[in-house]
């Protein structure tokens, strides 16, 4: 049985923490901070056993030299992307044993857009998408184009649809906010917005997200819908001849937004 609990960092990173309690070990997702998670693992009694990178932003790589420093871990991460001290570089489809766990695999999937070369890990019935997919959003177009980030997230998105989505920031609030203006009438989307401010005021993360809930009230995913399309031409000026033109209006304007 695998636990997957929230390590936050910085501002708004989750650092994913994938746990074996009867082996009394951990593989982290994007460790950009050592000292929390160091933290952690003290605080559990666990054993760090891997890393997997989704891609090479500062705040995903940052911790990964200081917990290597006295254990010899692999690090998996992309292949199309320059990091330091990387042991497995993958690409698509690359299947490898979870590191320190015999019982569960992990599969690659390639997912270009916020960076070149990034990368999502499938283990089971989760994914760890990074920055591609955030609940209800996506990630900034920092190195692809709107094509590619667009047809990265219909990939996460034609994935079975109780898949778990495991993303790397907290920025739920903000992409309700964007959602409901680009679809005020979306009642999934109205229904949503209770349960995430409730959580949000406990305290308590938004994420996971699953494909199912995504495909319901993730603008981004629903570059089809009449009044987004509507509204993102109004935002753009002009009409928009397909979903890839819509989904990039959508995220121009979720740029300027406030
Ligand atoms: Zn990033």
């Amino acid at each position: 049985m695998l636990e997957i609990t929230p390590i936050p960092a910085f501002e708004d990173n989750y650092i994913w923490a994938l746990i074996n309690r009867a082996a009394g070990t951990a593989v982290l997702v994007d460790p950009g901070d050592a000292r929390p998670v160091e933290a952690f693992l003290a605080a559990h009694s666990l054993s760090l056993t891997g890393i997997l990178i989704t891609h090479h932003h500062g705040d995903h790589i940052g911790g990964i030299a200081a917990l290597r420093a006295d254990r010899a871990i692999p690090v998996f991460g992309p292949a199309n992307e320059s990091i330091a001290s990387l042991t497995d570089r993958l690409r698509d489809s690359d299947k490898r044993q979870l590191p320190g766990n015999t019982t569960y695999a992990v599969s690659v999937l390639e997912v270009p857009g916020h960076t070149a070369g990034h990368i999502a890990y499938r283990v089971d019935e989760h994914l760890f998408c990074g920055d591609t997919l955030f609940v209800m959003g996506c990630g900034r177009l920092f190195e692809g184009t709107p094509a590619q980030l667009y047809a990265s997230l219909q990939r996460i998105a034609s994935l079975p649809a109780h898949t778990q989505l495991f993303c790397a920031h907290e920025y739920t609030l903000s992409n309700l906010k964007f959602a409901l203006t680009v679809e005020p009438s979306n009642e999934a989307l109205q229904a949503r917005a209770f349960k995430v401010a409730s959580l949000r005021e406990s305290g308590l993360p938004t994420v996971p997200t699953t494909v199912a809930e995504e495909l319901e009230t993730n603008p981004y995913l629903r570059c089809h819908s009449a009044e987004i399309r509507a509204n993102a031409e109004q935002f753009a000026g002009s009409s928009l001849a397909n979903e890839v033109e819509v989904f990039a209006a959508l995220r121009r304007w979720k740029n300027e937004f406030r």
